[in-house]
């Protein structure tokens, strides 16, 4: 058994993060802190550049119950009798302490909207950790690592991401809109009134529209009879049904209604060309030829030029602070659920 350290770098935060970005935590070995069984340190240029626009928090539960770096490897074992391990060399079983640490972050950290982890880990791995038999040598599967597994348990509503997930085009655009519709979400609750609810449906209801229609009108429903709801309940309901709809995929033709939708409330001050040339961007973006961004990069400054507020205020043109995708651009990386 490898002997832990009495002393190790993990603090408990000494307030509650009430910052504007969404508050993210982050394995430790990416690009913070050589904390990986062999001494390194991953790099992970996504990661760098969401550093500035998210708030991190870092973790690292191997070094945090002490392990030392670098450090025998750790293995995932699923036995029939005790159920999910995880074995240092020497058969001593850490996954208490690991479980116990998982579950501790997560109690003090209680206000994230999501994690960026590090794949194939048995302490962060999402899904890719490989498991095995007790006295088998090579792995029976893959599956999640301690860290994820109770994040499910105790906060499922984060939305959880691998460093390799985040240069994935669509992984990464939902990973964006999800954490911050869920940071205004959790901002709205802190100062909660009815008004406040039914703004943050009218301003999101075209993003919504593209993820599920029977979603949105249940919202609209919860929201119009909310009299028969105490506060508790009226959050309550509502959440549920939002998370529920940010589990959901957008198709692009779901998304050229929303599009349509939006250019109805924008159409009486086009003239003819300029309803021919959005109508020819149309076109394109439903054969492929065309991103998404272009359609709303128009959209949004000819809202702006005939001064449109509905649609400038829409939530579905900037889900996310579009100034990460210029410094994504970068890394030639652009979130793209399409
Ligand atoms: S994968 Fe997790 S436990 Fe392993 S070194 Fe990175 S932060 Fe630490």
């Amino acid at each position: 058994m490898i002997k832990l350290q009495q002393s190790h770098p993990y603090r408990k935060p000494r307030i509650r993060y009430r910052g504007k970005r969404p508050l993210i935590l982050v394995s430790r070995c990416l690009n913070f802190q050589n904390c990986r069984y062999d001494g390194s340190l991953i790099d992970s240029p996504p990661a760098e550049i969401l550093k500035k626009w998210l708030a991190y928090r870092t973790l690292c539960p191997e070094s945090d119950i002490g392990l030392p770096s670098p450090r025998p490897q750790l293995k995932l074992v699923k036995t029939f009798r005790q159920g999910w391990q995880i074995r240092q060399p020497d058969g001593y079983n850490l996954y208490r302490r690991l479980r116990k640490k998982a579950r501790e972050y997560l109690r003090e950290y209680n206000s994230i909207q999501g994690l960026i982890l590090k794949e194939k880990s048995p302490s962060c791995g999402i899904s890719g950790c490989k498991f095995y038999y007790p006295g088998k040598g090579s792995p029976a599967g893959r599956t999640a690592g301690v860290l994820p597994r109770e994040t499910d348990k105790l906060m499922p509503q984060a939305t959880l991401i691998s460093a390799e997930e985040l240069n994935n085009p669509e992984k990464l655009y939902y990973f964006l809109v999800r954490i911050y519709t869920r940071q205004r979400w959790n901002k709205l609750k802190n100062d909660f009134s009815p008004a406040v609810l039914q703004e943050f449906q009218a301003r999101h209801k075209l993003l919504f529209l593209g993820f599920n229609r029977e979603l949105v009108d249940e919202m609209g429903r919860i929201i119009a009879a909310q009299k028969r709801y105490n506060q508790s309940q009226l959050i309550a309901s509502y959440e549920g049904l939002l998370d529920n709809l940010l589990q959901q995929q957008l198709t692009r033709g779901r998304w050229i209604n929303v599009l349509l939708h939006g250019f109805g409330h924008l159409s009486d001050y086009l003239d003819y060309g300029e309803k021919e040339e959005f109508q020819r961007l149309i076109d394109a973006f439903q054969e492929g030829q065309t991103g998404y961004l272009q359609l709303h990069s128009w959209l949004e400054s000819q809202s702006r030029k005939k001064d449109v507020s509905y649609l400038i205020n829409q939530k579905f043109l900037a889900p996310y602070p579009l100034e990460i995708n210029q410094d994504l651009a970068a890394i030639t990386l652009l979130p793209d659920p399409f």
